[in-house]
């Protein structure tokens, strides 16, 4: 679904407005909704991060480098916890997933979703309760299915009838009855802050509304009686900070609940609204609390199930980018400057689309700082890019930065924990850069960096 991303794209400056209007004090100041919760400036101007600067991290475990504030992550663990603390918060794991983030959630009282057999591998390893874990993906192998079915996995969400009569087949064998949503897609496709509501949605995701093949799945699996039925799941989008795509939805999946009960005489216990919750990735970003999406979501279900005559069902959600996106910053060190033409000042950083493939991808937007010093340099329109062949290696398209960010410096960028290192390749035979959490005093490597032995262990020609 992220593909929809592209619309991130706010054209080249968004509202941001032209460089004079810039002052040094606004290019050093760090904006608290782009910021890991225990990131400053100290008073010698260098960030810092628990009680640990920027400085102290990078000599110790170099750049490029992910930092994870890990208080700042299991704040907001808490507060979706709290804002949703009738319904169940499953950490969408595709965002970003290793033992000590699982360890992380489980300890918050998340649960997890996967999609893969690798991340239900990851799950496993660090012993997050099985119970607690929704298997996704639109192509469950037999070998993915069967180790979650040996694993007791609490729900699978299932994507096509082919998974229904392969899951049911290996439900038979086992004399197990898992538990199964029914991915639903609604015809409503929602980013940031427009949605678009058809009849009809082209894409490889769930089961039709329209076409009616929902309702038909719904009563196979109910027919058949071998897995256990629990809900519909729905999921519109990403990056969405606007609750009216998710009125829409609700009100369609409730209406085939009701079409569920009047033909079969049976009330699903429970819905799943999906993830797509949006968070700030530059200062023209705003976004919503759990608080409000939680009273906003509430209200529409509750209004749709009255109207319904429906009991209102256990709900759950699947954030991803809004837990660990905004926990997560890169640290880059700065390599050139050019100024091309007097048009524009190429910053390049040593790293790139291999540890944030978003802005290549998607036309996504990032912001950056200097974080290794304040500086009183008046501001410069630049564009900070990666050290890949490759000439849409964009990190960051458009951010001012002090006129004298010079090789050697330190770069950072907000909210990378989702899809950033999840996502990063080996393009070019660069190495994947460590992710390090930090917390108080202490910063632990989490994730190593990849090293030229591990890219040629592959290699074994
Ligand atoms: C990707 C995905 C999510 C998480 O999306 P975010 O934008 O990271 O919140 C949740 N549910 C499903 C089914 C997904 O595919």
């Amino acid at each position: 679904m992220r593909a929809h991303e592209a619309g991130a794209l706010h054209g080249d400056l968004g509202n941001r407005g032209p460089a004079w209007l810039r002052t040094p004090e606004d290019v050093n100041a760090l904006l608290p909704q782009l910021w890991p919760r225990t990131v400053t400036r100290d008073e010698d101007g260098e960030l810092t991060v628990g009680n640990l600067r920027i400085g102290v991290l990078t000599k110790m475990f170099g750049t490029p480098l992910f930092v994870l504030d890990e208080d700042d992550l299991r704040s907001r663990c808490r507060d979706f916890r709290a804002a949703f603390a009738d319904e169940d918060v499953y950490y969408a794991g595709k965002a970003f997933l290793c033992k000590a983030v699982v360890r992380i959630i489980a300890e918050e009282g998340l649960h997890l979703d996967v999609c893969s057999g690798g991340e239900l591998a990851v799950a496993l390893a660090a012993d997050m309760p099985a119970e607690r874990i929704g298997f996704h993906g639109n192509n469950k192998s037999v070998a993915e299915l069967t180790r979650a079915l040996d694993a007791g996995v609490g729900r699978i969400i299932v994507d096509s009838f082919d998974e229904i009569d392969r899951l049911t087949e290996l439900a038979r064998e086992r004399g197990v009855r898992p538990r199964v949503l029914i991915r639903v897609t609604v015809g409503v496709e929602a980013h940031t802050h427009e949605f678009i509501a058809t009849s009809h949605e082209d894409q490889k995701f769930g089961f039709s509304l329209a076409g009616g093949a929902a309702a038909a799945a719904a009563f196979r699996i109910l027919d058949d009686n071998v897995l256990e039925l629990r809900g519909l799941h729905s999921h519109i989008g990403s990056q969405i900070f606007d609750t009216s795509g998710f009125e829409v939805s609700a009100r369609r999946v409730l209406a085939l609940q009701a079409q569920i009960r009047d033909a079969r005489g049976v009330e699903l216990p429970e819905l799943d609204l999906g993830g797509g919750f949006g968070i700030a990735y530059t200062t023209q970003d705003d976004p919503s609390t759990p608080h409000e999406l939680s009273k906003r979501i509430h209200k529409i279900v509750e209004g749709e199930c009255e109207g319904l005559r429906l009991a209102k069902p256990h709900l759950s959600f699947e954030p991803g980018r809004a837990i660990i996106g905004p926990a997560v910053f890169t640290v880059y060190e700065v390599g050139t400057v050019k100024d091309v033409d007097g048009l524009r000042t190429y910053v390049s950083v040593d790293g790139g689309m291999s540890d944030n493939i978003r802005t290549a991808l998607y036309g996504a937007s990032y912001s950056a700082t200097l974080a290794n010093r304040a500086s009183d340099a008046e501001p410069i329109l630049a564009r900070v890019v990666g050290k890949h062949c490759e000439s849409g290696d964009v990190v960051v398209k458009d951010e001012f930065l002090p006129a004298d960010v010079q090789p050697g410096d330190l770069l950072a960028v907000p909210g990378t924990g989702a899809y950033c290192r999840s996502m990063a390749s080996n393009y070019n035979h660069v190495p994947r850069p460590p992710v390090v959490a930090v917390r108080g005093d202490e910063a632990r490597v989490i994730v190593r960096r990849e090293t030229e032995d591990d890219l040629l262990a592959l290699d074994v020609g």
